[in-house]
């Protein structure tokens, strides 16, 4: 498989705004950001689309949930609330095939989204 961007931003190759890292989690501020706050937290393995999880990756989406836990509460957001987001695939308007959860918060966010 070809490396993606986000390969590179794990192995450090190319730049990002990096503001989550533990073992198997990295998170780092979108560029193209669509509300105050909008980061994106990816497992520390590639897999491409949602429809690639399975009993032995799983625990990434585990340990993604926990991340987003630990960063919302650091930045204050967690009572406010936010969103998470995951496309996959054409309809879903997936883009980079190394899933990732978008996590969007610090404003009103609507509903439904178009
Ligand atoms: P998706 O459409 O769900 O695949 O989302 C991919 C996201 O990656 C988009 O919101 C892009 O703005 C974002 N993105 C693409 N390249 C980079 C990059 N080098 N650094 C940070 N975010 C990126």
């Amino acid at each position: 498989m070809e490396p993606t961007i986000f390969d590179l931003i794990l192995r450090k190759e190319i730049p990002a705004d990096i503001v989550y890292e533990d073992e198997h989690v990295l998170g780092f501020k979108d560029v193209n950001p669509q509300a105050p706050v909008h980061v994106l937290f990816i497992p520390k393995v590639r897999i491409a689309t949602h429809n690639d999880l399975d009993e032995s990756n799983m625990d990434y989406i585990k340990h993604i949930h926990a991340a987003i836990n630990h960063y919302a509460k650091e930045i204050g957001e967690a009572d406010n609330g936010y969103r998470i987001v995951m496309n996959c695939n054409e309809n879903g308007q997936q883009s980079v095939f190394h899933i990732h959860m978008h996590f969007l918060a610090g404003r009103q966010l609507e509903w439904p989204p178009g």
